[in-house]
């Protein structure tokens, strides 16, 4: 071997993503599959979608507009707040962004207006990791500014555990959740 190289076992991957999904079908949940640590493939996604995975998501919206143009039909979620610079081709790509400033939510809101188009969001609220989300406490004027916004649908909240600073996701984080 000159070069080192990844092998990726799809067989094992369709496995892997479809013991998940039936585990959690059983508790009324759903799972995304995420492709950002390979590049947006779009043969891991055709797989896990094949699993049953209920949506796609990722972290680089290039990675996203790739695997649409590779005829993936799915629901496409970006999986970080999108850079002010990319509102455009989020609204145009992807079906959901992760947020955590207004500023951002306002930009997209220009951009599905102006592309006809509308946009789901997910508030993300920052409980100890730190590495995103709003504070808990400025939550509440974030979801009432957010769906007063023209072509934005607010679709949830959800918080970032086990990354950056390691706070697991424990029962105390889910219940302040
Ligand atoms: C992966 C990820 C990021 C960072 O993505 P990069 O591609 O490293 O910029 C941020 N937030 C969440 C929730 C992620 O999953």
């Amino acid at each position: 071997m000159v070069t080192p190289r990844l092998e990726i076992d799809l067989v094992k991957i369709h496995h892997n993503a479809r013991c998940l999904v039936e585990r959690l079908a059983s508790r009324g949940l759903t799972i995304t599959g995420v492709t950002k640590v390979a590049l947006g493939s779009s043969e891991i996604a055709r797989t896990m979608l094949a699993a049953g995975v209920h949506s796609i998501g990722d972290s680089r919206i290039e990675n996203i507009e790739k695997m649409r143009q590779a005829g993936i039909v799915a629901t496409f979620i970006l999986l970080r707040t999108p850079l002010m610079s990319q509102v455009g081709q989020v609204v145009a790509h992807a079906d959901i962004s992760f947020n955590s400033e207004l500023d951002v939510i306002e930009k997209l809101s220009e951009a599905a207006q102006q592309q006809n188009r509308s946009h789901r969001i997910v508030l993300m609220v920052e409980l100890g990791d730190l590495r995103e989300g709003m504070a808990p406490e400025d939550l509440a004027a974030a979801v009432r500014r957010s769906i007063e916004l023209p072509n934005i649908e607010v679709s949830g909240i959800g918080t970032n555990l086990a990354c950056f600073g390691g706070v697991k996701a424990e029962h105390q984080q889910m219940t302040h959740l």
